[in-house]
């Protein structure tokens, strides 16, 4: 007999789910055990799940998912929890499956370049395991000691490197991955030239909507033979801009290029101690990698942009250990933002890399305006922008103002022709923004991509796409994007 109530649903579901995860576990009825599963790197959004399953092989989330699918309980899957934009947040009534005990580095093959990894892998682990080879997996986001492979791939996650070496899509081979209906598929190949459809790219990014991750190949690099780092200071963030256009224009793509402004470079100093100039109004790390005599070249080429857009002063890597030291800083920004407030809101953004200086005017206007100070560092090779609002969480005008400011943040990044996300995600954050960005018509063939994958809508449901009756969007006349006003994207 079918069991109808939500409630009967679930106790049935907890009752058979132990016996499927004999290995792993699940927390069922701990209540401060689950409360810690409800939310991830952004905490104003929290649900506590009804169970977590701890899961310790493909097998036992094939079973949990598969259990989902059968009494209709929606599920997300989980990394390591270091999410910006809500996406791990359990659904209402809803349970987590998570992949971050499944640890395995599977196989190295240095000869094809692949490895073979679990879900739950931290992603700059893969780097270490495969550094005896003389290789290394590129996408290397500020969290890398802690994110997950499974993670990365669910959010195509980016990182400072991912200007010269492209996003995590960009490195992915083929996934195992388990379907909202419980069936097992591998998507993608070794090759990366698999005819077909290729649905690898549709589950990239896709924030856990479309099923569960259990393995994953990885396309791995050679080190690089010299790298060379510096940080250039500028007096005014137009100029630190004006030199990251110069060295685009001149046909240079550094490994890297960030920027961060003057309060940024405080709070990374205090954390850090890094060496950066606290008189600086705005600084670039800019690093250069591949055979030691064209790094040589461009590096000069690059100083030579800097010196022409009025750098004030260039530090330059001397060994390992100063170029370590630089990235630490630069890696620890969201962290060190604690040191300048008690709290802040972390945006991410993206606009187009000529806007760079005037889109830090208006954020600083709108700053103001609020009453509220922004420190911005980002990735600014690729015009993606991560603005810390920060404010006081003791102050209701101050928290709703900090709010205000980072949603006004996004829509003035959509008006310039950017995007709302560049590497964070979607998520719940941003669900009621995708109306900015897309018309009904272009969100309708994304949810009938997702229908194919989720037909009963159990794979993290409410997130990533806008819920009318919760973002009071309407669906109307479709208006052109900024880019396709630009001339720079056509709409076919
Ligand atoms: C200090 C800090 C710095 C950061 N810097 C960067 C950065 O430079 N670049 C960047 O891109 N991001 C950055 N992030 C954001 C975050 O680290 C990435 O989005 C990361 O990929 C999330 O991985 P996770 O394992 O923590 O995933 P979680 O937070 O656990 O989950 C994130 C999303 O992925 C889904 N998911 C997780 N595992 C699986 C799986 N196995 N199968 C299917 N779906 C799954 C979840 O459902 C959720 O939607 C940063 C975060 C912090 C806290």
């Amino acid at each position: 007999m079918p069991i109808a109530s939500r409630s009967g649903r679930m106790e049935e579901f907890k009752r058979r789910v132990v016996e499927l995860v004999p290995q792993g576990e699940c927390i069922i009825g701990d209540a401060a055990a689950l409360s810690s599963y409800g939310s991830d790197g952004l905490i104003r959004f929290r649900q506590t799940p009804e169970v977590v399953v701890l899961a310790k092989s493909a097998g036992e989330i094939h079973s949990a998912v598969k259990l989902c699918a059968e009494l209709g309980i929606p599920f997300v899957g989980r990394g390591s929890g270091t999410g910006l934009s809500g996406g791990a947040v359990p659904p209402p009534d809803g349970v987590v499956i998570a992949a971050s005990a499944m640890k395995g580095i599977l196989e190295i093959d240095p000869v094809d370049r692949i490895a073979v990894v679990e879900p739950g892998v931290a992603n700059l682990v893969v780097s270490e395991r495969t550094a005896p080879f003389g290789l290394y997996y590129a996408p290397d986001p500020s969290s890398q000691s802690v994110c997950s492979i499974g993670g990365n791939v669910a959010e195509n996650s980016g990182g400072a490197h991912c200007l010269k070496y492209g996003f995590t899509t960009n490195h992915v081979l083929a996934i195992e991955v388990v379907l909202p209906d419980g069936s097992v598929e591998v998507l993608g190949g070794e090759s990366p030239f698999e005819p077909g459809l290729d649905l690898r790219s549709s589950f990239l990014g896709s924030e856990g909507t479309l099923g569960i991750v259990t393995k994953v190949w990885l396309r791995l690099l050679s080190r690089p033979e010299a790298v060379r780092t510096l940080v250039a200071d500028f007096d005014s963030a137009e100029s630190a801009g004006a030199a990251v256009s110069a060295i685009i224009a001149a046909g240079i793509v550094p490994a890297a290029i960030e920027m961060m402004d003057a309060l940024a470079i405080e709070a990374c100093e205090k954390a850090v101690g890094a060496g950066y100039s606290l008189d600086a109004a705005a600084a670039l790390i800019v690093e250069v990698d591949g055979p030691r005599e064209e790094v040589d070249a461009l590096y000069e080429e690059v100083k030579s942009a800097c010196v022409s857009c009025g750098t004030t002063k260039i530090r330059e890597a001397a060994d390992q250990a100063e170029r370590s030291r630089i990235w630490l800083g630069r890696k620890a920004a969201f962290a060190a933002a604690g040191r300048l407030a008690p709290a802040y809101i972390v945006q991410d953004g993206v606009v187009p890399r000529t806007a760079l200086a005037s889109i830090l005017g208006r954020i600083a206007e709108l700053a103001d305006d609020a009453g509220l100070r922004v420190a911005n560092v980002f990735h600014a090779g690729d015009g993606n922008l991560h603005p810390l609002v920060l404010y006081n969480p003791d102050s209701p005008e101050e928290s709703e103002a900090a709010e205000r400011v980072a949603s006004e943040i996004v829509e003035l990044c959509v008006e310039i022709g950017g995007s709302i996300t560049g590497e964070h995600g979607v998520g719940l954050e941003k669900a009621c923004s995708m109306a900015a960005m897309f018309d009904s018509g272009d969100l309708e063939a994304m949810q009938r991509l997702r229908i194919a994958f989720d037909a009963q809508g159990i794979a993290n449901p409410g997130k990533v796409f806008p819920t009318p009756r919760l973002c009071g969007d309407t669906p109307g006349r479709y208006r052109a994007h900024p880019l396709e006003l630009s001339g720079e994207a056509i709409r076919f």
